[in-house]
């Protein structure tokens, strides 16, 4: 298994044009060998047949030679045998002055061979009986010159030499004329000689040719050679090109096949890489599988802050650690962006724990600039694999769902996916679908929970808070729903309604001719980037013809924060429609007392975390003291919100807080309670 976990079927794609490349390679050399070994078959039998038409011909020359040399010993011996005639009718006398005028040599009868050879001359010998019975032996000399003449233009230039060889062996005469001591009985056909053979008429001995048989290689023969050597050449080129073309052929399959399933950065495989195979690796699985996907916290902040670069190094920095805890039947491969994914195999959920844990820890030892106190957060989503029949597409999915469950829980690093996340996920996908049908059903209400001021102890308004009798899961309270409604968008509509059912309850108490006092109604942040918001808020609360006075529109100091030019400019526009203008949970978050100043608010709502341990925090009652004091110098009322204890109260009071909102005055009331709290108009003494 390589270090990013790539099987050998996957790489088999990349292998099929390599190994088929091999295969032509090898499928050349085999054509090329029998190639060949049909050329080198061919080579011989053509130098085979060649040979022997070399033979026939060279044979015919040694017979052809030995014709002419035969004819040329008969004329040499018809002019001895007629001498020899002619002195059979003569004395002795008269044959030696005869025989002296044709330049004859004689001698007495003797016992002389008929041919010798005597340096450049033949000689032919022969027996002569004269008329008075006296026997003489009759010598005819004859020039070698003679001979060679005869074959000099059949042998002269050419690699043969011609040989008469006497019956008993011996040499008479060779067309080159040398004689250097060839001894004629060593003639024998070898490496280099060729023998061919031709008996010379009337028994005088045999012609022998003699070819040099390393010169007679024809031309023909050396072309015929070459161009076959050639054509061997030329078919192995052919071959070496046809490689060459396929090798083309197969590194643009694998920089094809790396585009498609290789991440550039990283080298990592990629999610289409991963999806085949995890998919073969699912197929027969021997251990519990888990898919987790990792992703780098903050990356783009990373980015923005560090540079590309830099996020870059932090990417390979991940593309090295995850492959080393990847299992050995296991996979991993970059997802996208920061985000990686493994298939790892285990056998117990703890185990996985661990090495998840070894993991992050393992990554976090990436190492930041000196001077930044940055810390690298890697959140983990896993999916176990449980259900055979599931693709790995789906797996990937609940990773990813675990993930941004995960995110959006701020809390933990890792997250299973379970299937309550999924009801919750599929819930969050259909969402707007069922608010709108909740909201024309009617399941959003609103209660009342009462303001009272300190002073006289007397009610001096509301504040509307929304809940959704959900048909199926019963009462929900804001907490359940407004967080997912404004990730979604649709927290304005509510609020909307919210201010419509206010206005309906003013309009049926006006009616009833209660007293009316302000009511409050909270504000999503939503609202500030929505261009026409002052105007909708006006048009429905003069559609029920409510007095601008009683409304008081709640913001939450955390949208103060944000732009607090255009925050100030809104909270003008509604004062000066005349509404009420309240600043919600202040002390919560960032607050600033300076911030006061500089936005026209009527009420400040001091958050309930502000005082909760007021009785024994010294601190926090010096911070409130001035928050309310500070108030009071602008003009601002002050409430305190979510009061619970006597104690709270009276400090509270005695600190100079205008009003009151909280358990222990009042929970939050349904509408019709709160209605009955407007006709008694009886102060309260809660102190
Ligand atoms: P909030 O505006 O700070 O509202 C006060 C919350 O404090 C209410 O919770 C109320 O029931 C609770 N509370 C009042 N007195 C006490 C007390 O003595 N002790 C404790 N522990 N809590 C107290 P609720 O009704 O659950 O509302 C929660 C939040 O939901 C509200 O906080 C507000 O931010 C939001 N909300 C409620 N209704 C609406 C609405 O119609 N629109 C918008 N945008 N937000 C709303
Ligand atoms: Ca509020
Ligand atoms: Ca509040």
């Amino acid at each position: 298994m390589e270090k990013s976990g790539w099987s050998a079927e996957g790489r088999q794609d990349s292998r099929r044009s390599g190994q088929l490349t091999i295969r032509v390679f090898l499928l050349s050399l085999f054509l090329v060998f029998i190639l060949s070994l049909f050329f080198h078959q061919f080579n011989r039998k053509l130098e085979q047949s060649l040979w022997e038409e070399k033979q026939a011909q060279y044979q015919y020359l040694a017979d052809q030679s030995a014709q002419l040399v035969s004819q040329q010993i008969n004329e040499d011996q018809r002019v001895l045998q007629s001498l020899v005639e002619e002195t059979a009718s003569l004395t002795k006398g008269s044959a030696v002055a005869m025989l002296n005028e044709y330049d004859v040599r004689w001698e007495k009868a003797g016992d002389y061979p008929s041919i010798t050879r005597s340096g450049d001359h033949l000689q032919y010998a022969a027996k002569a009986e004269l008329a008075d019975g006296t026997c003489l032996t009759l010598f005819h000399t004859v020039s070698t010159n003679t001979y060679d003449a005869l074959l000099g233009t059949l042998f002269t230039g050419k690699p043969f030499t011609g040989y008469w060889i006497k019956p008993e062996g011996t040499l008479l005469w060779q067309t080159d004329g040398s004689l250097d001591g060839l001894d004629a009985l060593s003639l024998a056909s070898d490496e280099t000689m060729q023998l061919f053979t031709s008996k010379l008429d009337g028994g005088w001995g045999q012609f022998v040719l003699v070819a040099n048989r390393g010169l007679s290689e024809s031309v023909s023969l050396a072309i015929l050679r070459s161009s076959l050597s050639m054509a061997v050449m030329v078919i192995v080129i052919f071959f070496l090109f046809l490689v060459y073309l396929l090798s083309m052929d197969h590194r643009y399959a694998r920089t094809l096949w790396h585009l498609a399933y290789v991440d550039e950065l990283t080298k990592l495989p990629n999610k289409n890489l991963f999806e085949k195979e995890a998919k073969i690796r699912l197929q027969h699985p021997r251990d519990s599988y888990a898919v987790m996907i990792l992703d780098i916290g903050k990356f783009k902040l990373i980015n923005d802050h560090f540079g590309y670069g830099f996020g870059d190094s932090l990417l390979l920095h991940c593309a090295k650690v995850i492959p080393r805890y990847v299992t050995r039947d296991g996979l991993c491969a970059r997802l996208s962006g920061d985000k990686f994914i493994m298939l790892v195999s285990y056998r117990e959920r703890t185990a996985l724990q661990r090495r998840i844990t070894i993991i992050e820890e393992e990554l976090s030892h990436f190492s930041f600039p000196k001077a930044s106190l940055f810390q690298l957060e890697i959140l983990i989503g896993i999916s176990l694999v449980e259900e055979p029949n599931l693709e790995i597409s789906s797996y990937i999915d609940r990773a990813l769902f675990a993930l941004s469950a995960l995110k959006e829980a701020k809390q933990g690093w890792y997250l299973f996916y379970e299937e309550a996340l999924k009801d919750q996920l599929l819930e969050e996908s259909e969402l707007e679908h069922v608010f709108n049908k909740a909201l024309s059903a009617g399941e959003f209400f609103i209660q009342i929970q009462p303001k009272y001021s300190f002073s006289a102890g007397s009610l001096i308004g509301g504040e509307a808070l929304v809940r959704w009798k959900h048909p199926t899961r019963g009462l929900l309270m804001p907490s359940q729903f407004i967080p997912l409604l404004e990730k979604h968008n649709l927290l304005i509509s509510l609020d909307m309604y919210v201010l419509k059912l206010v206005c309906k309850l003013f309009v049926q108490w006006k009616g009833e001719g209660k007293p009316l006092l302000p009511i409050s109604v909270n504000q999503s942040r939503a609202h500030l980037f929505v261009t026409d918001y002052e105007e909708s808020l006006v048009a429905l609360v003069d559609h029920y013809g409510i007095d601008h006075k009683l409304m008081e529109f709640e913001l939450t100091e955390t949208l103060f924060l944000h732009d607090l030019t255009h925050l100030s400019s809104v909270l003008k526009s509604l004062r000066s429609q005349g509404f009420l203008v309240s600043l919600d949970d202040f002390g919560s978050g960032y607050s600033s007392l300076t911030m006061l100043k500089d936005v026209q608010i009527d009420v400040i709502k001091m958050d309930q975390g502000f005082f909760t341990d007021l009785t024994t925090n010294e601190q926090g009652r010096v911070v409130i003291q001035h928050v309310i004091a500070m108030a009071k110098d602008l003009g601002i009322t002050s409430i305190a919100e979510g009061v619970e204890s006597e104690e709270q109260a009276r400090m509270l009071a005695s600190m100079g807080c205008d009003a009151v909102q909280g358990y222990f005055y009042s929970q939050p009331l349904e509408t019709s309670e709160y209605g009955q709290l407007l006709s008694d108009d009886t102060p309260r003494c809660f102190l």
